[in-house]
């Protein structure tokens, strides 16, 4: 028998002439099929954004043509026959008996679904081979081995041994470019009281015929599901991902990591380049990526502390988030992972969450933006929704699946390590050192959305008290046994000892009632 090449929707890697997609360089055409299904479940164990839908399914259906044009023998399963993957497959392999000797598999981005696939191989006694996903410049093993068994890994310390391995942005001399590994100290500024100034155009693709099919099937199937997909615009193509790359190197990287933490009413995209859903859907290597904006700056087009701004996230936070995955899942076991809690986080998330219906501002707009876009750049995902749902103690899990439904870039490898580890804390401190929690003032200084709200940032008690504010030292308060001691909150806990009894208790108060009605902010 020959071998089914299961390719998944999030494994689009481009497929040539000159480069073969990775799972099919050893393909046997007379004896090996390819295989591909779009399985409703996979839209609906989560309740994914429409958008997000849609774009899986247009770029799947594209690269099946291409596949398809260049003769490679394939089984395609359209939305609507199978509940799962894993039931898919298990028909297929039922279906075809003996002609089956062995599944072929790059690893899956979501652990869940190796699962279900293993499941449904050993059922029909199929061998079931997992091949490492050559996408990632690193891979689970690498991740494992550079992080042994440290309680704590730290992201600034893998960047600096990727950028040694894969020599990026290194002197001949096996220095770092400028001298420094970091240039946060350039980037990170607040856009000045005016605003952004004029920002370049978004790039934006126009569906074709086959993805206005996609688009009428999903809003016909998933109707009752949030988000629009009035101005889908989503690169569903590796030509067209590479249009987007080109253009941001152009238009916005030389801003990009001055004003990475600035957000703006009204403006969702800013200098970021909306790369995500492209790079993590494989249509674009992340290889290309980096020497873009390596190139770029070797070329004298861009000052090196917005190339090394954009590369740390590629590079770096990427990588390391994915490592992160892979290596605690295993450690913790997949159930383990998906539901750590390291702070026993248990609150429901307020209804607004699924309407924008929120009158805190930089909520209801960030909020209101996701559902209309699928998409919200890093600091509205982490300082905004994150950081309110850390402070608020809303349930990890409850929000890590509303990150995973809300975002069209949204793939668990990525989505859960972000949301547990870094969001939340709810991995305790092996991703990050200290919890991101931050009141009022931060988002006061890093946008305007302050001057919109009925809230004041700087209250933390009384009827315009900011929901950030008094959440945040409710936050410190009820979590002292576990972080008070944690060197990084040592101001901030200093700040809360200052306090009289009455006033503490006031603290409390004050945010006790704001937990009590957390639908109504
Ligand atoms: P840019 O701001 O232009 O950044 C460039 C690229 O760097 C991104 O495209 C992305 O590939 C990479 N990158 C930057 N930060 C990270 C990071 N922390 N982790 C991984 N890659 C990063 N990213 C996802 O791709 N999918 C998710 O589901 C996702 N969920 C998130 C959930 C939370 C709670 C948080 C705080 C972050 C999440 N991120 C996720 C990371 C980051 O916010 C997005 O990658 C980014 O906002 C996507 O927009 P962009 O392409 O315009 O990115
Ligand atoms: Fe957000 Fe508070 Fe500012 Fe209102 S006052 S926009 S709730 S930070």
């Amino acid at each position: 028998g020959g071998t089914l090449r299961l390719i998944l929707g999030d494994q689009l890697h481009p497929h040539t002439p000159h480069r073969p997609h990775p799972l099919l360089a050893d393909l046997d055409p007379a004896r090996d099929r390819v295989w591909m299904a779009e399985a409703d479940g996979e839209a609906r164990h989560v309740w994914s954004h429409k958008a997000r839908i849609a774009l899986f399914l247009a770029a799947m259906r594209h690269f099946a043509a291409t596949l398809r044009e260049a003769g490679v023998p394939l089984d395609y399963h359209r939305l609507g026959r199978y509940p799962t993957l894993e039931a898919a497959l298990a028909d297929t392999l039922a279906r075809q008996g003996g002609g089956i000797a062995r599944v072929t598999v790059l690893e899956p981005g979501d652990r869940r679904v190796l699962s279900g696939l293993a499941a449904a191989c050993r059922q029909a006694g199929v061998a079931l081979e997992v091949r490492p996903d050559p996408h990632f410049f690193c891979t689970g093993d690498d991740f494992a081995a550079w992080a042994g068994d440290k309680p704590q890994l730290r992201m600034e310390f893998f960047y600096r041994w990727m950028r040694r391995r894969h020599g990026v942005l290194m002197t001949t001399a096996g220095a770092p470019a400028g001298d420094r590994w970091n240039f946060d100290g350039d980037n990170r500024d607040a856009f000045p009281p005016d605003g952004p100034g004029p920002l370049p155009p978004v790039p934006r693709f126009a569906p074709d015929g086959t993805t206005r099919d996609v688009l009428d099937e999903v809003a016909a199937t998933f109707a009752d599901h949030p988000g629009g997909l009035e101005g889908f615009a989503w690169p569903v193509t590796p030509a067209q991902a590479r249009v987007l790359l080109e253009r941001f190197i152009a238009d916005r990287l030389p801003y990009f990591g001055r004003y990475q933490d600035a957000m703006w009413q009204g403006e969702p995209v800013l200098w970021h380049s909306l790369l995500a859903a492209a790079l993590n859907l494989k249509l674009l290597d992340p290889r290309e990526v980096v020497d873009a904006a390596e190139t770029t700056w070797r070329e004298g087009r861009v000052p090196l502390a917005a190339a090394e701004g954009f590369i740390r996230q590629i590079l770096g936070w990427r990588e390391f988030v994915r490592g992160m995955y892979m290596r605690e899942s295993r450690r913790r076991g997949d159930a383990g992972f998906a539901h750590s809690n390291h702070l026993g986080a248990e609150r429901p998330l307020p209804a607004w969450f699924w309407t924008g219906q929120a009158q805190a501002n930089c909520l209801a707009q960030t909020i209101r933006q996701t559902l209309a876009l699928g998409y919200a750049h890093h600091i509205q995902r982490l300082m905004v929704t994150g950081n309110f749902a850390l402070l608020a103690g809303l349930s990890p899990r409850a929000v890590a699946d509303w990150y995973l439904a809300a975002y069209v870039d949204a793939v668990a490898w990525v989505e859960e390590p972000n949301t547990l580890g870094m969001a939340l804390f709810a991995l305790g401190p092996v991703m990050t050192s200290k919890p991101y929690c931050a009141s009022g003032a931060y988002l006061k200084r890093m946008s305007n959305y302050c001057a919109g709200c009925r809230y004041r940032p700087d209250q933390a008690h009384g009827p315009r008290a900011c929901p950030f504010t008094a959440l945040y030292w409710h936050f410190l308060d009820r979590n002292e046994d576990r972080l008070g001691g944690n060197p990084r909150l040592a101001l901030a806990y200093r700040n809360l000892a200052r306090r009289s009894p009455e006033e503490r208790a006031a603290l409390r108060a004050a945010g006790e009632a704001m937990l009590a009605r957390l639908d109504d902010l």
